[in-house]
């Protein structure tokens, strides 16, 4: 087993850490620690909220997260001799939960603070948990499902540069003003109130957490990119933007569908990470690299059969015809998966919670066929215990009558 490089304790608080994990990006946050290319290390995260969900049922804790705190990362690390221009090799070699904290949840976030992709049709906070046995995992809270995990990082990057922060926090401010009441938010500006620096303190501190990026989109470093497919397993070739690199992570996923549709919508999991870090001199413009690239892992869980759904660009509430957008597309494709799933029993909820976080396979399938762009939505027929394919007499209904995911209360 590698050193750790950084250890977190589930019983305390992350803001009373000896080693305190950062909630914001900034070029000036300090490296924990420094490693030469070909070192090994392992990490140890908070999930992405720092704790503030618990493994019960009741959903009042979704409800009232405060998303200013998220996300909790461990790091930044940098490598030996890594320099602006450079490229970072990122290894995850292996990827898990701590063994203190088997469990993970999966959030439908209130339409007022978070939102999700369906949040018009589905407003309400929601929770459902989910246990892992082993490579498995099932929850008392989605009946009739189990899959194996494809473990990922949700959240990894390298700190930007000073020319970076700015630029983003320019274009950001730009689409924050043309509607700045949005609810939900159109994104989340810098917040300095509860920002966490790492081992920044002092004025310092307060001074950078005022400019520094929150954690909430992926940009060119990297950052909330959450891609299923980054799993354990997976090299990462990251833009280096500061001297020494300042890899960080966090927002373990057990698994997850292509769009993590509820917002928090992957199963999400205190864990630990083995990496492996190199360098290639020079990489951005040797291989012409703005934002990172990566090669999957050669392990994961294998379907051999699917259930797709189309989704067209037009509006599902007033009819209107969109030109060529793959985001109603895919919304339009998700609402024909869930009517569908509902015939055998599921809740919208439930079945909205299955698409967030199983192994679903979301595709641009046509984007030039005005006006209509195609998105496909693919789900694996195997994670259900009963068949979920159509037939001439009909679905039968194999989920209990009663079972939800969990409500506030
Ligand atoms: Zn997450």
């Amino acid at each position: 087993m590698p050193k750790t490089a950084f250890k977190v304790d589930l019983r305390r608080p992350p803001e009373q850490a000896e080693v305190k994990t950062h909630n914001r990006w900034h070029p000036d946050i300090p490296m924990v620690e420094t490693f030469k290319p070909g070192s090994e290390f392992r990490v140890e995260c908070f999930d992405w909220t720092g704790g503030q969900i618990d493994n019960d049922d009741n959903a009042n804790d979704i409800r009232d997260v405060d998303l200013t705190k998220v996300h909790y990362l461990s790091g930044p690390f940098a490598v030996e001799g890594a320099e602006p221009g450079d490229l970072m090799v990122v290894d995850l070699l292996d990827i898990g939960y701590l063994p203190e904290s088997p469990w993970g949840f999966t959030g439908i976030f209130a339409k007022e603070n978070g939102g999700g992709f369906l949040t018009e049709h589905y407003p309400q906070a929601r929770k459902a948990c989910w246990d892992f046995h082993g490579i498995y995992t099932q929850s008392r809270h989605v009946p009739g499902v189990r899959w194996a995990g494809i473990i990922h990082p949700g959240l990894i990057g390298c700190l930007p540069s000073r020319e970076l922060l700015d630029r983003a926090n320019r274009r950001e401010a730009e689409l924050l003003s043309t509607d700045p009441n949005r609810v939900p938010p159109l994104l989340a500006p810098p917040y300095a109130d509860t920002a966490l620096m790492g081992q920044m303190t002092g004025s310092k501190a307060q001074q950078a957490a005022s400019e520094a990026w929150r954690t909430v989109p992926p940009r060119e470093h990297g950052g909330n990119c959450d891609i299923k497919n980054l799993s354990r397993g997976s090299r990462i070739y990251f833009p280096v933007y500061v001297k020494g690199g300042g890899l960080s992570m966090g927002d373990i996923h057990w698994s997850q569908g292509d769009g993590e549709i509820t917002f928090c919508g992957a199963i999400e999991m205190a864990g630990w990470i083995d990496i492996h870090v190199d360098l290639i001199k020079g990489g951005i413009s040797k291989y012409g690299i703005t934002n990172p690239i990566f090669r999957p892992s050669p392990i994961e869980p294998r379907f051999a059969e699917y259930l797709v759904f189309e989704g067209i660009s037009v509006d599902e509430t007033s009819g209107k015809q969109y030109y060529l957008d793959a985001h109603v597309a895919y919304r339009r494709a998700c609402l024909n998966a869930i009517e569908y799933l509902k015939k055998f029993g599921y809740t919208g909820e439930q079945a909205y919670v299955i698409l967030g976080t199983a192994p679903v396979e979301g595709r641009i399938s046509g984007i030039v066929d005005i006006p209509n762009a195609c998105c496909t939505l693919a789900i694996p027929t195997e994670i259900f215990d009963f068949d979920i394919k159509p037939n001439t007499s009909g679905p039968s209904r194999e989920v209990p009558t009663g079972s939800d995911i969990a409500a506030c209360h």
